[in-house]
C-alpha cells in the first residue's frame, strides 16, 4: 500500500471543538462568565492514517512469493501495521484560554490571579502574555517622560513616528539591526524584534509597555510562584506577537520559557521511510505560543493567559536563538545597513 505524502499524512492537529469566545468585550465586562472560554480537543490524524491502514499484512494469492530479503518496502510496512496497534487517541490535547482576569497594574500577582481563576495540574503548559508581565512588573513607561535624543529624533522623521516613542525602541535595543522603514534591534536577552517590541496598545494613552528585561529568569519565577502557590509542576511560555521575515501576519513567539526545552531535537532521528534526519530542530515552544496567541486574539478579547493540557513531552535544547556567525539574515542585513550609513 503506498502511503500519501507527508504532509496529508500527519497534518498535525485536528481541531475538534470551540466553545464561543468573548471577542468585542473588554476585560471587565465577562466578570460572571465562565473562566474558561475556549476548550479546543486537538487530536492526532494517527485515528484516520491507521482506519486507511491494513490490520493484516494484503492476501497474498498460492503463486505468489514472499519476498526473501527484507527491503524498504517491507520495512515500511511492517513498522506501519505495528503503528496501526498504537493507541489511536494517544494525545488529546487540550487549548484553554483564561479570561476573567482584570486589567493588570504595576504590583499585580499574575501567577497568584491564573491560579485563582483556573485549576491548573501537573504537566500544563500555561502560556502568559508578555504584556502583562511587564505590566504587573511595572516595565511601562509615560511617552512624556522621555526626553527623544538627536537619533531618536531624525529616525522619528524618517519612519513617521513620534519621537518619544523611537527613544523607547532604542532604550529598549541592545544593537540596531536596520532603521528604516522601521526599527528592527536585537534585546539583551536575545530576541529579534520589530520596534524592539514596545506596544502602546493595551495600555492608558501616552504609556509604552517594554518587553521583559530577562524573560527566561521571569519564566522560571513565574514557574516558582505557581508551584508555591498550587503545588503543581507546570511550564511556562512568555509570549508576545511578532512579525516575520518573508512572510505577511504575526505569529506568537515564545520570548522566554521554563519547565522544558525550546527546541525538539529530530536530529538522528529515522523517518518512516528510515532516513536518519540530519536537520530537523523543531521550535516547539514558538508552535506553543503561535496556538496560544490565536487563542489570546490581539485588542479587546482580554484573555492573556492560556493552558495547554496533555501535551507529549520531548527533548530536546535551548539555543532557539541563533550565534552571531550562524545567523544569515542578520549579517545581511547589518552589512546592507552599514553601506547605507558611508
Ligand atoms: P502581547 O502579544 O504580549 O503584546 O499582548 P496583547 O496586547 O496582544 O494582548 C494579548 C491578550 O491579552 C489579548 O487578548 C488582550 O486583550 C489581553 N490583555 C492585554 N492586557 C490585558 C490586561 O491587563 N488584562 C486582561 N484581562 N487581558 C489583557
Ligand atoms: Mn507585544
Ligand atoms: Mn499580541
Amino acid at each position: 500500500m503506498r502511503m500519501p505524502a507527508l504532509g496529508t499524512q500527519f497534518p498535525l492537529l485536528e481541531m475538534i471543538h470551540v466553545r464561543k469566545g468573548t471577542a468585542g468585550r473588554a476585560p471587565d465586562d465577562h466578570v460572571h462568565d465562565n473562566e474558561v472560554i475556549g476548550v479546543v480537543l486537538l487530536k492526532r490524524y494517527l485515528k484516520n492514517i491507521s482506519s486507511r491502514i491494513p490490520e493484516k499484512p494484503p492476501h497474498r494469492s498460492p503463486g505468489d512469493v514472499k519476498p526473501e530479503i527484507e527491503t524498504r518496502e517491507t520495512k515500511r510496512n511492517s513498522y506501519i501495521v505495528r503503528s496501526s496497534h498504537r493507541d489511536v487517541t494517544m494525545e488529546n490535547i487540550q487549548v484553554m484560554g483564561v479570561k476573567c482576569l482584570p486589567l493588570i497594574h504595576a504590583g499585580d500577582d499574575i501567577a497568584q490571579m491564573i491560579c485563582d481563576h483556573i485549576p491548573l495540574q501537573d504537566g500544563d503548559i500555561l502560556c502568559i502574555a508578555s504584556t502583562i508581565h511587564s505590566k504587573a512588573k511595572g516595565c511601562t513607561k509615560k511617552l512624556s517622560a522621555i526626553i527623544p535624543t538627536k537619533r531618536a529624533e531624525r529616525l522619528a522623521k524618517t519612519n513617521g513616528e513620534d519621537p518619544r516613542f523611537v527613544q523607547a525602541v532604542l532604550d529598549a535595543s541592545a544593537d540596531i539591526i536596520m532603521e528604516q522603514p522601521f526599527i528592527l534591534s536585537e534585546m539583551a536577552f536575545g530576541h529579534i524584534g520589530v520596534r524592539a517590541g514596545v506596544d502602546q496598545s493595551n495600555i492608558e494613552d501616552g504609556m509604552v509597555i517594554f518587553l521583559p528585561a530577562d524573560p527566561m529568569k521571569s519564566a522560571q519565577e513565574l514557574q516558582e510562584e505557581v508551584k508555591m502557590i498550587c503545588g503543581r509542576d507546570v511550564g511556562i511560555i512568555i509570549t508576545d506577537t511578532c512579525g516575520r521575515s518573508f512572510r505577511r501576519g504575526q505569529t506568537g513567539h515564545a520570548i522566554g520559557w521554563s519547565g522544558f526545552t525550546a527546541i525538539r531535537d529530530f536530529r538522528g532521528d529515522t523517518d518512516l521511510f528510515g532516513h536518519v534526519l540530519k536537520i530537523t530542530e523543531e521550535a516547539v515552544a514558538d508552535e506553543i505560543a503561535g496556538f496560544a496567541n490565536f487563542v489570546m486574539g490581539e485588542s479587546n478579547n482580554g484573555v492573556p493567559a492560556v493552558v495547554f493540557r496533555n501535551c507529549p513531552k520531548w527533548t530536546g535544547h535551548d539555543n532557539l536563538y541563533f550565534r552571531n556567525d550562524e545567523d544569515i539574515t542578520k549579517k545581511v542585513l547589518k552589512k546592507e545597513w552599514s553601506h547605507e550609513r558611508q
